[in-house]
């Protein structure tokens, strides 16, 4: 994915508001065509029949038919995928979209016809001897800060160019959000190749350190300032203060979202740069296996009652296990093959230098003090390094009454089996 700010003229804009309603009116169809459908009925169409009734819809309804038919067949065609990858996506069913919060749509490249050469070799574009695309969106660069794009009806809108390389992509989704245009083109990058000196690297991903390496290397991904944060807190105050409906308050809350997306934007650019260089430099990346979905679950207070989290924390660990889990699918995307999940309990107890596994050993966040062994790390960068060496997924010690979970019970210590 590769995506850019778009900044269209104010008749552009309109003509892409109407875009983005029709594709949310045809997906709302389709979302409410499955919806209904209970088994033993006649199953809900798919995407050729949904086709087939789009026309006719469009030759009823005339603010539809007076829409682009290609964006609209693509919401079709996005609700299909959607459906299609329900339990693989981490998404579940296709729902409803909304207006002012999911305004977007696809646009898919013209035909361009084979990819290979009737021999079955790839067939090369004569100027730049790459591979032709079966499908390319059409893409200009005008200089160094500014490329356009063909949108259906908009002609050429003008993006800035914030990465080096026009992107060749087969489709690509324009977006608006919090007054802001974007555009997302679908490319699946290269994988990076390995370096010549394939080392391996752990990585324990934290709450203070984001990311531990075990070459010793804490990496923090940024969040917003202080002073940003004073700012949100602000924005928020002022809102809540306007009155209901008003101008002011949509525009209050117009601010905080921006700030709140500014913070997204930096914790996924931090994943791009990170996810690059771990698959450039390193063999082999072994992440610990964390299940986020559980943890920050537990952070908003509901899997422990009693210990009361309080709302913020809960909400920073939710923005970092966010960040967590797209670095790991990130890398993987990056470095395939190359990435690999430790199941590993215990990782932040085991000694890395002889691999006792004792409650004791460790001092305080950040010291950790073998209480065996005598050898003394960095807490986070012990973790790393045990993840780095693949150890943890060792059976773990037999359970005490009461004791389900990965945490021993307090008090007592925990010995590791040997390795045989
Ligand atoms: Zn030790």
């Amino acid at each position: 994915m590769s995506r850019f700010r778009v900044y269209p003229t104010s008749e552009q804009a309109s003509i892409m508001l109407e875009h983005c309603a029709h594709a949310r009116y045809v997906w709302n169809l389709a979302v409410e065509q499955h919806s209904h459908w209970k088994p033993g009925r006649t199953s809900a169409p798919g995407f050729a029949g949904q086709c087939r009734q789009l026309t006719e819809a469009r030759c009823d309804n005339a603010w539809l038919g007076a829409g682009n038919a290609d964006v609209q067949q693509q919401a079709l065609k996005d609700f299909a995928k959607a459906k299609s990858a329900r339990f693989a996506s981490g998404f579940g069913e296709p729902t409803w979209r909304k207006k002012h919060v999911h305004e977007g749509f696809r646009v898919i490249g013209a035909d361009r016809g084979p990819e290979f050469e009737a021999d079955g070799s790839p067939k090369l574009n004569a100027r730049t001897g790459k591979q032709v695309m079966s499908r390319s969106v059409v893409v200009d660069k005008l200089n160094r800060r500014w490329a356009q794009v063909k949108v259906p009806g908009c002609g050429w809108v003008r993006f800035r160019l914030t990465r080096p390389g026009l992107p060749r992509a087969k489709t690509f989704r324009v977006t608006f959000r919090n007054g802001q245009w974007h555009i997302a083109f679908a490319i699946v990058p290269e994988p990076i190749p390995a370096p010549k000196k394939g080392e391996v690297i752990g990585i324990d991903r934290g709450v203070k350190i984001t990311a531990a390496l075990s070459d010793g290397r804490r990496l923090n991904c940024p969040q917003l300032t202080a002073k940003e944060r004073a700012q949100i807190r602000k924005h928020q105050r002022r809102a809540a203060r306007a009155p209901k409906d008003s101008a002011a308050k949509t525009a209050e809350y117009a601010k905080v979202a921006r700030l709140k997306a500014r913070e997204a934007d930096r914790r996924k650019d931090w994943c791009e740069k990170t996810s690059t260089m771990l698959a450039r430099f390193y063999g082999l990346v072994r992440f610990e296996k964390l299940n986020i979905r559980n943890m920050t679950a537990s952070a908003k207070g509901t899997i422990e009652p009693g210990t009361r989290v309080r709302q913020k924390a809960g909400l920073n660990r939710a923005i970092l296990a966010q960040g967590w889990g797209l670095l790991r699918r990130r890398t993987g995307e990056k470095a395939p093959g190359r990435v690999e999940d430790i199941p590993a309990p215990y990782t932040s107890l085991r000694c890395s230098a002889c691999g006792w596994i004792e409650k004791n050993s460790r001092k305080s966040q950040a010291e950790f003090v073998c209480v065996s062994c005598g050898f003394t790390c960095n807490a986070d960068e012990n973790a790393a390094h045990n993840v780095a060496a693949g150890q943890g997924g060792i059976p773990r010690p037999r359970r005490s009454a009461g004791a389900g979970g990965t945490t021993p019970p307090k008090g007592s210590s925990v010995r590791e089996p040997q390795p045989a």
